[in-house]
């Protein structure tokens, strides 16, 4: 082990170092605008035991700890000390950027300054990507070479153009092209093939290759949420026989854990839609173009490329009808009874391709094109299983459910999810012995994780919640609006005139922008459309979610300064806007989850089964979490200040609306009705942002 000041250093030095680092006047105290925060110090400290530990811990820190510094300075000494990898997994890039670019630098600056930590300095950091975001060169060069037979002349044109990037980049990562690059020509040339075999490519030349070798050699290597459980889903993660949870004896710190839940269910499950099945099986042989894999090198005669047409068309029909008897008037069907479709015909002409492809191989002229083609032998045969175990309804643990898909939802998809995945997720993260931490600012309902580690299989785990630093009682104020537009009881369709009319007022309550947060898009665009013709904004713009990009919407919501911008799903979560700019959020509808949704159901019917209250077990914490997201997005900064304004009267009027009014982090939470929003809220934001609020 490294020494500290010239002693031996085991796991038992970690957490008084850390309070070494953090404690006020400690060695952080050299970092540019450094400031002692208690709860970053108890959060570091923490992290310390669980990572020398072995053990696994819940932290719930409230925003403006300093979190990610609190887990990375212990990860990293122990990684550097202890020779292990520290893995840490984000939702979003915005994150993962943050780390990479801020954080990681201070860190090293800190360390190299500091004779005590000087020996950790030189740590190493790496930001791990699937392989279909590099670039194969090998594959491009066959791909350049038979181009004629794959390809059509846009296509043609696309390769060319990246053929030309591939000189000059020196990661070789699609993020890199500008337009991205298009995803159909990119599927040739990427480096997520099994046909790649490493040792035919001369030394260095590989892109991934070269990314990999940074990965194993790095101290630190970040990832993001879908990723990590993708792999661990393949069973790539570490073997049985090791400890670790990704990599042997690694350490991992899992970031904005909240939505781990959700990740796990989805990359845990399948969703295989009618016009991805015909891409994948369009690659083999596309019979409109009348190119594709089997049609290079002559390898295919005209009856095995009609095989392969036969099974698309085969697939076709299947989900065609499936559209027609399932999913006219519905987006969304859940399968209850097996052998709900006869997939006979699609299965069959899958089983023919599978044969095919098998002779293909057998007779390629060389090895890497038998892989290939091997290659979507495997991808044929996970189509044909995933058709199958929908239709057959094979897990009892799943909720299978069809769902309109495809341009305008003219074709379907087949989907299934585990019901529950604290199983799952007890055998892949916390079984491994290895440290596995699970950081977020919303993890605990009224203080308590309890139903966040039954959800992931974590009872075992110690848990932490550590209140934001931030004076709420000062910097905010909530308004719960007792006569705004209840839901119909009946249709659940909510009063967009009024909702409309509610936000164009509230909006010119404050100078600054406005976060209006939504349960549904229908109700979104409407009630966007209403605001916009009524000129209620005077002059303030009104941005709304899916008109632009999302990055572009809440850039120039943000440089903007007093826009408005109206949002669901993601929104909910993933803004950072500091400053006045965001000085309100309004809820507009209590963000329960649709109860109606497949996977919500059953997961419901399961609790009820086991004789608990699906509406307390289920559909309240979920909601709780995702409204302490919503009104999350206000106070980003110790400067920040402002107003959460809720629209849904429920909250005065349910049994559990107490409950939300807990989750608002500010005292200062009162009543108010529509006659009011001129005078005692206006007045009440008016001194928020005056000097005299102490604010300033
Ligand atoms: S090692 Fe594999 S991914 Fe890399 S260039 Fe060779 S074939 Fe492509």
């Amino acid at each position: 082990m490294a020494p500290e000041g010239g002693e031996a250093f085991d796991g038992r030095d970690l957490p008084p170092l850390c309070e070494k680092i953090f404690c006020g006047g400690g060695y952080a105290s050299i970092l540019p605008n450094f400031e002692h925060r208690p709860e970053q110090e108890r959060m570091a400290y923490c992290c310390a035991q669980a990572f020398s530990g072995n053990s696994p811990l819940l932290f719930e820190a409230g925003t403006g700890v300093g979190k990610s510094m609190a887990y990375l300075v212990p990860g990293i000494i122990a990684a550097k000390r202890f020779k292990r990898q520290l893995v840490v997994a984000t939702h979003t890039i915005a994150l993962q950027q943050q780390i990479m670019e801020k954080d990681l630098p201070r860190i090293s600056m800190m360390f190299s300054n500091c004779e005590a930590l000087s020996d950790c300095a030189d740590f190493r950091a790496a930001l791990l990507l699937g392989r279909a975001n590099y670039l194969c060169p090998h594959r491009l060069k066959r791909a350049l070479a038979e181009k004629r037979e794959l390809f059509d002349t846009a296509e043609s044109a696309e390769l060319e153009r990246i053929a030309a990037w591939a000189e000059t980049t020196r990661t070789g990562l699609a993020e890199e092209l500008n337009p991205p690059p298009d995803p159909e020509v990119w599927s040739w040339v990427n480096a997520d093939s099994s046909s790649c075999a490493p040792k035919n490519c001369p030394d260095g030349s590989c892109f991934y290759q070269n990314a990999r070798r940074d990965i194993s050699s790095a101290d630190v290597v970040v990832l993001n949420h879908n990723l990590l459980f993708s792999l661990l889903s393949a069973g790539m993660g570490a073997g049985e026989d090791e400890n670790g949870v990704l990599f042997a004896n690694d350490m991992l710190v899992i970031d904005e854990a909240h939505l781990i839940p959700d990740v796990a269910s989805d990359a845990f499950g399948l969703s295989i839609s009618g016009p991805g099945i015909r891409r994948e099986l369009s690659r083999i042989y596309d019979p409109r173009k009348k190119r594709g894999l089997i049609a290079r090198s002559g390898l295919a005669e005209f009856r095995d490329k009609q095989i392969v047409c036969d099974a698309i068309g085969e697939c076709e029909e299947l989900f065609a009808k499936i559209k027609k008897d399932f999913l006219l008037s519905r987006d969304t069907v859940r399968l209850s009874s097996p052998d709900w479709a006869d997939v006979s015909g699609a299965a069959g002409a899958l089983d023919s391709t599978m044969r095919l492809l098998d002779t293909l191989a057998q007779n390629a002229p060389n090895e890497r094109l038998a892989s290939e083609i091997k290659d979507y032998r495997r991808k044929v045969s996970g189509i044909k299983n995933a058709i199958e175990d929908c239709a057959y309804l094979s897990d009892p643990e799943s909720v299978y459910w069809l769902e309109a898909a495809g341009a305008g939802g003219r074709s379907a998809s087949l989907n299934s999810a585990p019901i529950d995945v604290s199983g799952i997720l007890r055998r892949v993260l916390f079984s491994g012995g290895s440290p596995v931490i699970l950081t977020s600012a919303t993890l605990a309902i009224s203080g308590s994780m309890e139903d966040f580690a039954g959800r992931i299989g974590a009872e075992a785990a110690e848990s932490f919640v550590c209140d934001s630093p931030f004076d709420y009682g000062k910097n905010m104020r909530a308004f719960l609006f007792s006569d705004a537009a209840a839901p119909d009881s009946q249709t659940g369709k909510m009063d967009c005139e009024k909702t409309a009319a509610y936000i164009g007022r509230l909006a010119n309550v404050v100078r600054g922008g406005t976060l209006a947060l939504f349960t549904s898009r229908a109700d979104l665009k409407k009630t966007a459309e209403i605001l916009e013709a009524s000129g209620a904004l005077k002059g303030r713009r009104l941005y709304v979610q899916g008109r632009m990009p999302r990055a572009e919407t809440v850039r120039r919501f943000a440089e903007d300064a007093n826009a408005v911008l109206m949002g669901t799903d993601t929104f909910w979560t993933g803004i950072d806007v500091p400053g006045d700019a965001l000085s309100q959020v309004i809820i507009v509808r209590l963000p329960f989850e649709n109860f109606k949704h497949p996977l919500t159901e059953a997961r419901m019917e399961r609790a009820e089964a086991l004789g608990e209250n699906p509406f307390i077990k289920i559909s309240l914490p979920a909601a709780i979490i995702k409204f302490r997201q919503g009104v999350g997005r206000l106070i980003r900064s110790a400067r920040d200040r402002g107003i959460v304004c809720v629209l849904d009267p429920r909250m005065l009027t349910k049994s559990y609306g107490k409950n939300f009014a807990a989750a608002i982090p500010t005292p200062r939470v009162e009543r108010a009705r529509a006659d009011e929003i001129e005078t005692f809220v206006k007045e009440e934001a008016d001194y928020l942002f005056s000097p005299d609020s102490g604010n300033l």
